[in-house]
């Protein structure tokens, strides 16, 4: 039995390529999350979560640590080596306190440091593989370790990442059809020719996507009706944990470690591109004895404001220092906003960073894209919420100005942690061997290749050594 001085349990639900706007919570026209809905009237729900480091590494290495990219030094899912030494994970902080610790679906990854446990569930497989039930396989690797964790007397730690918003999306029935009535290969629709012909990702989305596939809103509806599947399966963990008495005494967080762009600015079912369906990311968090039930609560945050805010609620000190701030802050309106211009990275397709404020994005490529893109992209996210229309040309004066904003953060930033930026001296982020820099788009467009799913499992699993 627990001891009742004990501090509480945290369940981190760390939901990987989740993205904001696909959730009935946050606004949704679909009913896809009708579980998380639910859970999230008895939470605290954050409408301005920016995850600023995109993709899974160096985001989930930012939720983990409480440190910006400067503070991490992780840019690249396929980071070299492992996390700086600088830095305490969140497991690590919490085994110091007594806690057990356990990572489900997370081993081996740079940012998955410190775990006393790690499980593992298979989240991967192609057209001939479907369905794939990844969330249902999460649970019968997590729900057996609650169990013992809960019968001990200790507080425990889990962190959960969900892969089913990650492609392949290959929900079970009938989520497959919750969304979607049509005819996938629709004699005549065009609509998946971009992507059949987009070399680099093409063999890898054709071996789980429907042979002959024609209509991009299958996939779409794949999309929602995997968030729909995964939903219900958490939903499993929540009564699980009100069974075992659990629930009031642990920090349940709903967070994802970067979205998703599903058929926008020709990402293709991926999570690189500085555009906001990757950058926003949900975070719902429940703690009824010290976090307000069903309020929204406005106002910027960030991955790196986390450990900060979790180390808060459970009543925790240390003396470490973090780059983000709990956000308590925001919940008692003591504080309308953190930052709200914010410095973004992103390092695996393409290497490019930018400034984001409530009304511009400015995006800069460090080398040519593969997407053949503009140098420098300009938005007003006011105007143009959707980011199509780049207006850099039209409006130079901004762009020299956010770019100044953004150097002078970087200039600071390295100044404070004495390093330099880590979006400079990555390295070979790419994978490739054949060039430490890409010097046009067409090369950079013959050189990257997912493969098929087996080779983008491989892929992830190269970003673990
Ligand atoms: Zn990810």
């Amino acid at each position: 039995m627990k001891r009742k001085s004990n501090p509480p349990n945290i369940l981190l639900i760390a939901v990987d390529s989740l993205r904001r706007d696909y959730l009935s919570c946050y606004g949704y026209g679909k009913k896809t999350s009708p579980h998380i809905d639910a859970f999230a009237e008895e939470a605290t729900l954050f409408e301005d979560t920016i995850s600023a480091h995109i993709p899974t590494t160096s985001a989930y290495a930012s939720m983990l640590t409480g440190r910006d990219c400067f503070g991490t030094e992780v840019v690249a899912l396929r980071h070299r080596g492992g996390l700086t030494e600088k830095v305490t994970t969140l497991p690590e902080i919490l085994a110091d306190k007594g806690y057990s610790t356990l990572s489900v679906g997370f081993k081996g990854n740079p940012a998955s440091r410190g775990f006393e446990n790690y499980v593992e569930f298979p989240s991967w497989g192609d057209w001939s593989e479907r369905p794939l039930r990844k969330a249902e396989l999460l649970n019968d690797a997590f729900l057996p370790e609650l169990e013992q964790m809960e019968a001990a007397d200790k507080p425990w730690f889990a962190l959960l990442r969900h892969m089913d918003p990650h492609a392949p999306y290959l929900p079970p029935a009938p989520y497959d059809r919750m969304f979607y009535g049509g005819d996938p290969c629709e004699p005549g629709n065009t609509s998946m020719d971009p992507v059949r012909s987009f070399e680099p990702f093409a063999g890898f989305h054709l071996s789980w996507l429907p042979p002959g596939i024609t209509d991009r809103m299958y996939v779409d509806a794949q999309y929602e009706g995997a968030i729909a599947y995964m939903d219900a399966c958490i939903a499993v963990i929540l009564e699980r944990l009100r069974g075992l008495g659990a629930l009031d005494n642990t920090i349940v967080v709903i967070n994802g470690d970067h979205g998703e762009t599903l058929y926008e600015h020709e990402c293709w079912y991926d999570h690189h591109g500085l555009y906001d369906p990757t950058l926003v990311v949900p975070l719902i968090v429940r703690y009824p004895k010290k976090l307000p039930t069903g309020r929204r609560v406005s106002g910027f945050n960030q991955h790196k404001d986390l450990v900060p805010t979790l180390l808060d609620l459970a009543g925790l000190k240390t003396d470490l220092r973090f780059d983000g701030r709990s956000l308590m802050g925001l919940v008692k309106g003591k504080k309308t906003s953190f930052e709200s211009e914010i410095y973004i990275t992103e390092c695996t397709w393409m290497r490019k960073h930018g400034w984001r404020t409530p009304e511009w994005k400015l995006i800069v490529a460090l080398e040519p894209d593969f997407h053949f893109k503009p140098e420098i992209e300009l938005y007003n996210l006011v105007e143009d919420p959707l980011e199509n229309r780049n207006v850099a040309k039209k409006h130079p004066d901004v762009v020299a100005h956010l770019r100044g904003r953004m150097e002078a953060h970087i200039a600071g930033r390295e100044k404070q942690t004495g390093i330099r930026n880590p979006m400079e001296t990555q390295g070979a982020w790419h994978g490739t061997m054949t060039t430490e820099r890409f010097e046009t788009s067409q090369e950079a467009y013959e050189t990257l290749r997912i493969g098929d799913a087996a080779m983008a499992k491989r892929l992830q699993a190269e970003s673990r050594k």
